[in-house]
């Protein structure tokens, strides 16, 4: 277990900045996920931590040590990729113990690091086996493994999940996760999956062209994203925007926003729910209101000790996912889903009053996009 610190890190090719300042601090143990777009700079600063890049600028720390000039084989890391080259011709046991032999450990040492590894990820029973007899996970499983048994400081992983089908991959998921639950070790993980990034990480790291847009735990960046981007980025389907303006009425501060399907109309006064004190100073000006599909439900079916504001709209398509039930309607000219319960959509047809729970929604300066709530 090892603390990481990552500290005003840039990184340039040629002209080209790629990384463009990042901080992150990680406490022993914790799963930090670096969340973003393909091509936001994920690899980039996962390879520079690994010290297979070379950074433009800042430092790299593991447990106070500056790693900057120090070899990658000598930073007290182990990396699983997203394609995990095994080699064909040697056994699974093999395959983990080969990097320990090239380091020069006893082999009484390594087959005990390999038995181990091979105890915490299930596949003892592989270990005579050669790769090409296995399947997908249990090759990934391998390839963790050879990572394991070098029991680093930091495990860094890049989409390692990502050549799997989906069944597998969510199987694999709980398995990293209860390793990590076993060991403790500190992990680096990257994904563009915010499903899996949900799920495994202590904290989120969500990236954007070369800067982190938020560092934060999965709650806080799902109920409190820190701007639309983050917002937009993190939920399935996408939280929803409503164009509108800040206003007092009855000395209630409100949202007032054209929400008829077809727009066009006299806006509509929605009140918030104690509002944040800066909201008052917004009077007048514009914002944009984000609303999750899960705090729009079917008028009447959902208790809410805040009082709904109640709109209606044509619902265009519903999409039973089991669970619940996506309905997509047109609010203010915009496209809006909600995420609501199978059994009251059934009976849902035509023109569809829905609840918005205001007390659940965001508020963003449509300028800067930054969260004002
Ligand atoms: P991600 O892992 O988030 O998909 P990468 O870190 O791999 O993104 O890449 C970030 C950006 O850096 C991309 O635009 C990519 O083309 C660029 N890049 C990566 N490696 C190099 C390189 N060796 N030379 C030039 N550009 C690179
Ligand atoms: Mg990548």
């Amino acid at each position: 277990m090892a603390k990481l610190s990552i500290r005003g890190v840039r990184k340039s090719y040629g002209q080209v900045d790629i990384l463009k300042g990042i901080d992150i601090e990680l406490n022993d143990g914790e799963f930090l996920v670096l969340l973003g777009p393909s091509g936001c700079g994920k690899s980039t600063l996962l390879n520079i931590v690994a010290g297979l890049t070379d950074l433009s600028a800042g430092e790299v720390r593991i447990d106070e040590r500056v790693v900057n000039d120090v070899h990658p084989k000598d930073r007290d890391i182990a990396m699983v990729f997203q394609s995990y080259a095994l080699y064909p011709n040697m056994s699974v046991a093999k395959n983990m113990e080969f990097g320990l032999e090239m380091r020069g450990i006893a082999r009484p040492a390594r087959e005990a690091a390999v038995a181990k590894a091979a105890r915490l990820l299930q596949i003892e029973h592989l270990l005579g086996r050669k790769p090409g007899e296995l399947s997908g996970g249990q090759r990934q499983r391998v390839a963790i493994g050879r990572a394991l048994v070098r029991e680093p400081k930091v495990f860094l992983f890049d989409e390692p999940l990502s050549n799997l089908d989906a069944k597998l991959r969510i199987e694999m998921r709980t398995e990293i996760k209860k390793l990590h639950q076993r060991l403790g070790t500190t992990i680096v993980y990257v994904t563009h999956d915010q499903v899996e990034a949900m799920t495994l990480a202590s904290r989120i790291a969500i990236m954007r062209n070369g800067l982190v847009q938020q560092l934060a735990t999965p709650a806080e960046i799902y109920n409190r994203p820190a701007n639309m981007y983050v917002a937009a980025f993190v939920g399935a389907p996408a939280m929803n925007f409503l164009r509108g303006r800040i206003a007092q009425q009855e000395g209630r501060l409100g949202v007032t926003a054209e929400v008829r399907s077809g727009g066009g109309g006299t806006p509509r006064f929605l009140p918030l729910h104690d509002p944040a004190p800066q909201i008052g100073q917004w009077v007048g000006r514009d914002i944009v209101l984000g609303i999750r599909p899960e705090a729009i439900s079917i008028a009447g079916t959902v208790d809410s000790t805040f009082p709904a504001t109640e709109i209606d709209a044509e619902i265009d398509v519903i999409e039973p996912t089991g669970a619940d039930t996506l309905a997509y309607f047109t609010m203010g000219g915009t496209s809006a889903v909600a995420r609501v319960r199978p059994q009251d959509v059934a009976a849902a047809g035509g023109t569809t009053r829905f609840a918005l729970d205001l007390s659940r929604s965001c508020l963003f300066d449509p300028q800067t996009e930054a969260r004002l709530n």
